[in-house]
């Protein structure tokens, strides 16, 4: 078979790696692809955003199915216009992808179904979300509606800060965030989790928990970035409370989008806080996570091709997971989450003993693989327990980079890791 892969970063990177496994698999395209993508993969040079030139492109090229990696072209309406033209996609409509597209959108329709949710308002006018905010008080989360690429929320400790928030979302005209509409939510505590399942209609099939990490430094400091690094499984959430998250949050919302008329095919990612009050969603995603995919997938021990099909089919994939642990730590460029430079050129990046090189931001040049992002690459590893996989990915990381050109987290993991040291 012949899969069109569109994206360019580490998580379509390790879905092709997934698919490279395949022994269905004959040909792997990616638009517009990178560095490591290209190892296994034919790249086009075609934008994300190019939705027409990438659905000729599947023509072109017969391809059997397209998966989509980033969620811009899902919101932009890529797999309506894979379906007008008879392709075969794995991804959410444009009006499905709405549970990730519009944060007020998934607010009003967990409100709707019944899925445990921050208390939160929606607001257009600048001078009634400040009076809401100085009504409820601080700490306080605002959030721009739409798709902002990791920038769109602030999680404000005073009211002050708040305030600000509301300014550059709603009615800075100089800031690239700037949107019609934003939401307001309560501040919820406890450790996050990220639970993504593979869907078609009310059909949900669950992948393994993951935890990522979004703060730039370690003891999450920093500002948000797009995340620095995660692991799987997920040992301190127990086997009750992930049955209650698939139950309460990722059935609901499959059979709540189908009953809206717009049912989801394609990966469902639910970000959950868990509160003493149990698990809340903080958002949902209608895309593979990045980085969580980087370390949950090396542990999917199924042909990836197959579950897609299968669920495409209505069929159960039985998926089966590797008795392991994955960790993955993010190589950024200095000054990301801001300005940082590109076309540095990188070591040799071989991924010896168990570690994983997921490719993020590369690009092949004749002189070798250069920095092309702000992520660079993810070094990863599996391990028997997480301390494994753990020491596995910092070695890798310890042994190939040694500039200050780049950086990365130095305690992705550490916390639960300590549980399972001897
Ligand atoms: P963008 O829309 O800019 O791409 P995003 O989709 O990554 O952003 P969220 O996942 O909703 O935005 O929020 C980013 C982070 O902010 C979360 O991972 C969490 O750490 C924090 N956060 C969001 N909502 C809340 C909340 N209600 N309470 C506490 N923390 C929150």
């Amino acid at each position: 078979m012949k899969v069109l892969l569109v994206g360019r970063g580490g998580r379509e990177h390790s879905i092709a790696m997934k698919l490279y496994e395949s022994g269905q698999v004959n040909q792997i395209y990616a638009a517009p692809g990178n560095g490591g993508i290209s190892d296994i993969a034919v790249c086009a040079d075609i934008d994300e955003m190019n939705i027409d030139g990438l659905a000729a492109f599947a023509v072109e090229k017969a391809i059997d199915l397209t998966i989509v990696g980033p969620e811009n072209p899902l919101v932009a309406g890529i797999t309506n216009k894979f379906h007008e033209a008879g392709l075969k996609i794995f991804a959410p409509t444009k009006q499905a992808a709405m549970l990730e597209g519009s944060k007020r959108y998934a607010k009003d329709f967990m409100q709707k179904y019944d899925i445990p949710t921050a208390a939160y308002a929606s607001f257009t006018r600048a001078v009634d979300a400040k009076a809401y905010i100085n009504k409820i008080g601080a700490p306080v989360v605002v959030k721009a509606d739409g798709l902002a690429g990791g920038k769109g929320v602030v999680v404000a400790h005073t009211i002050v800060e708040a305030c600000l928030a509301v300014d550059r979302f709603l009615t800075d005209s100089g800031s690239p965030q700037t949107q019609p509409s934003i939401v307001i939510e309560e501040c919820l505590e406890g450790r996050e989790l990220s639970l993504m399942a593979f869907v078609h209609e009310n059909n949900v099939f669950p992948m393994l928990p993951a935890r990522d990490y979004k703060r730039a430094f370690d003891h999450d400091q920093g500002p948000n970035t797009g995340g620095m690094g995660a692991y799987a499984p997920v040992e301190d959430v127990s086997s009750e409370s992930l049955d209650e998250i698939i139950e309460t949050v990722l059935q609901k919302a499959a059979d709540g989008i189908m009953r809206e008329g717009c049912p989801f095919t394609g990966i469902l990612y639910a970000g959950l806080m868990m509160t003493e009050e149990g698990p809340k969603v903080i958002e949902f995603n209608a895309r593979f996570g990045d980085p969580e995919t980087e370390v949950v997938l090396p542990l999917l021990k199924n042909d990836l091709l197959q579950v897609l099909l299968d669920v495409l089919d209505g069929k159960d994939p039985q998926l089966s997971w590797e008795p392991k642990h994955c960790a993955g730590v993010v190589l950024a460029s200095a000054g990301y989450p801001e300005a940082y430079e590109k076309g540095i050129l990188l070591p040799d990046l071989t991924p010896e003993d168990r570690a994983i090189v997921v490719h993020a931001g590369t690009r092949k040049t004749a002189d070798g693989i250069v920095s092309d992002g702000g992520r660079v690459l993810l070094a990863g590893s599996k391990g028997d327990t997480l301390t494994q996989a753990i020491s596995g990915a910092y070695g890798w990381l310890k042994r190939h980079i040694q500039t200050d050109r780049f950086f990365y987290r130095g305690d992705i993991g550490s916390t639960a890791a300590k549980a399972d040291s001897p």
